[in-house]
């Protein structure tokens, strides 16, 4: 059986177009859902808006339905969840480290582990998003194959870079309008421990709704949401006019250089 994971982000999107376009059996499509509270998503969002449009398309070209597995409980409400083991019993979780973050197990290797067991017995192959310049990735993810769970990169086999993922969601209108926003690179929750600077004050800026959400946590929490300031501290200083500078550029000037290419 072959399952998809689908993040509608380019790389995903792309190994999904390129099977539909080279006959690949597509049996399942997976999308992990990712809530911060029971009725906001994680998504950001121009992401979130974009996805029923891109999932009308997918079914549109190519006949694809996309399954939605859920881990079953929000980041808040697995935030203000007491631990019952470790060295922290009986603290609340709080906002996730970036290193090991528990957010990523609770909130998605559960959804995910979820909709996998539906098909126990069954020898599956996960199709992964994963480009041929990201050879690292692709590694350490082979690693983790058994003998009933195997992964494949049609990217990464068919040597397709993160630069030419974008040229082919493009060409079906399969790109997130994500890509087309300025400043913002990533994909990924809008509350990730991990984003830099830059993002958070996009969101600061221009989703204070959102931002203030993750304001009103702080205090209940025994980390800081970053590891060098705190969000209190941040936003004071948003508020003053600093604006950071991006940690890497690399999605932004290969959207640059797709777009130069039409
Ligand atoms: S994107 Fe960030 S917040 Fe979302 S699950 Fe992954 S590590 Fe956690």
């Amino acid at each position: 059986m072959n399952i998809f994971n689908l993040s509608f982000g380019k790389d995903s999107m792309a190994t999904l177009i390129l099977a539909a376009e080279q006959g690949i059996p597509i049996d399942r499509v997976m999308y992990c859902d990712i809530r911060f509270s029971p009725d906001i998503s994680g998504e950001h969002p121009l992401m979130a808006e974009w996805i029923p449009t891109a999932e009308a398309r997918l079914k549109e070209l190519f006949g694809v339905t996309v399954d939605h597995t859920y881990s079953g409980v929000s980041f808040i409400e697995q935030f203000f969840t007491a631990k019952k083991s470790g060295g922290h019993i009986g603290d609340i979780y709080g906002f996730p480290h970036t290193i090991g973050a528990w957010c990523n197990d609770r909130l998605k290797v559960k959804a995910i582990n979820k909709y996998t067991s539906r098909f126990r017995g069954a020898d599956v192959v996960h199709y992964l998003g994963i480009a041929y310049d990201e050879k690292k990735r692709w590694k350490r993810t082979i690693k983790k194959s058994t003998e009933q769970k195997k992964y494949r990169s049609l990217l990464y086999e068919q040597g397709l870079t993160e630069h030419e993922a974008f040229t082919i969601c493009e060409k079906y209108g399969l790109l997130s309008p994500m890509y087309g926003k300025d400043d913002i690179y990533r994909g990924g929750c809008w509350f990730c421990p991990k984003q830099c600077y830059a993002d958070l004050h996009s969101l600061w800026r221009d989703y204070p709704d959102l931002y203030s959400e993750l304001l009103r946590l702080e205090p209940y929490s025994h980390t800081t949401f970053s590891r060098n300031m705190s969000l209190t501290e941040l936003t004071v200083r948003f508020e003053s006019g600093y604006i950071p500078q991006r940690r890497k550029r690399r999605t932004e000037q290969l959207t640059l250089e797709s777009a130069e290419r039409y």
